[in-house]
């Protein structure tokens, strides 16, 4: 990547190689001080220059070791990452003789990270770097001796390497953007609305109440939800997959007012929703969306959500 650049996709930041210029020195499961983990050793164009690397998406400081020059930091929200994945990233540099970050410090994506370099190492200039796909902290010790992150990925399934120049890529599947489109959904099937945090929505369609939750006004719904009928009649659905009753109002299965009687009956009686909702979070790997209905978190697929 080049110095301020910004990738954001459906409201969701690519986490893009930090690197304008990438010379793996030592790969993934590398026998010298990568045994067992997935962390690869960048320098730049030039051997031993101590080239600039930028914040591959909004990072925040987790934790520094100034006697290696490395910090742990974590994405401030979930990112995209090269094998589609959309999840926190925590990730691990080192060797920045120069390293000046501080614990809660907030690098916007495609600002100054730190510098290639040699500190807390013998070889040569480079920046050592580990991803993890999950805001897991954790950094522990494996059976060569050797410390890493839980949830680490190769570098080639992490960044994005759009204007980044491979100048040996050791045969990784280096992927850009352009690669790994993102999932569209629209309409009531078909799969082109964009939905995004902050979209407004209506639900979009006549819904079955499958089941009521004993004792309470929460319905469970297999369409919406796409959990099965026998998950909720355990009752081993999440609390995120019940549904409030409450903004919901009693129809026949062709959508015409019924009764009106509010007693709704698990497995007879049809519902619609004509209230507008504000998407609060995507997750494009379910393609559902998080609404609140009546002060309830609750997650939908986005295929019965029309954008308005
Ligand atoms: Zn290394």
């Amino acid at each position: 990547m080049y110095k301020g650049q910004k990738s954001v996709r459906g409201g969701i930041e690519d986490f893009l190689c930090p690197f304008t210029d990438m010379y793996i020195t030592q790969g993934s499961l590398g026998s010298f001080s990568h045994q067992g983990i997935y962390a690869n050793d960048v320098r730049g164009k030039v051997a031993g220059i101590r080239y600039t690397y930028y914040a591959p998406c909004t990072s925040r400081c987790v934790k520094t070791y100034p006697e290696t020059g490395q910090v742990m930091w974590q994405s401030t929200s979930k990112v995209r990452f090269a094998n589609g994945r959309i999840d926190y990233a925590t990730y691990m540099t080192a060797h920045d003789n120069t390293m000046d970050a501080v614990v809660g410090q907030v690098v916007d994506q495609g600002e100054q990270l730190g510098n290639m370099g040699n500190k807390g190492n013998t070889t040569g200039v480079h920046c050592h770097i580990e991803v993890s796909q999950s805001k897991d902290t954790s950094w522990t010790k494996n059976s060569y001796g050797v410390w890493h992150f839980n949830n680490e990925y190769d570098l080639d399934d992490c960044y994005f390497v759009d204007y980044t120049n491979i100048l040996y890529g050791r045969g990784g599947n280096w992927r850009t953007t352009g690669k790994v489109p993102v999932i569209e959904m629209s309409g009531a099937n078909a799969l082109d609305q964009i939905i995004y945090p902050g979209s407004k929505v209506m639900f979009d369609g006549i819904f079955q109440v499958d089941i009521i939750k004993r004792g309470t006004n929460l319905f469970g719904n297999t369409k919406l939800t796409g959990v099965p009928f026998m998950t909720y009649y355990n009752e081993k659905a999440r609390d995120y997959h019940w549904i409030p009753l409450d903004d919901f109002t009693e129809v026949d299965q062709y959508g015409s007012p019924v009764g009106q009687d509010d007693v709704v009956y698990g497995g007879q009686s049809y519902v619609i929703n004509t209230n507008i909702y504000t998407v609060q979070e995507i997750d494009i790997e379910t393609n559902s969306a998080k609404l609140i209905l009546n002060g309830r978190e609750i997650w939908i697929f986005s295929a019965f959500l029309k954008e308005i």
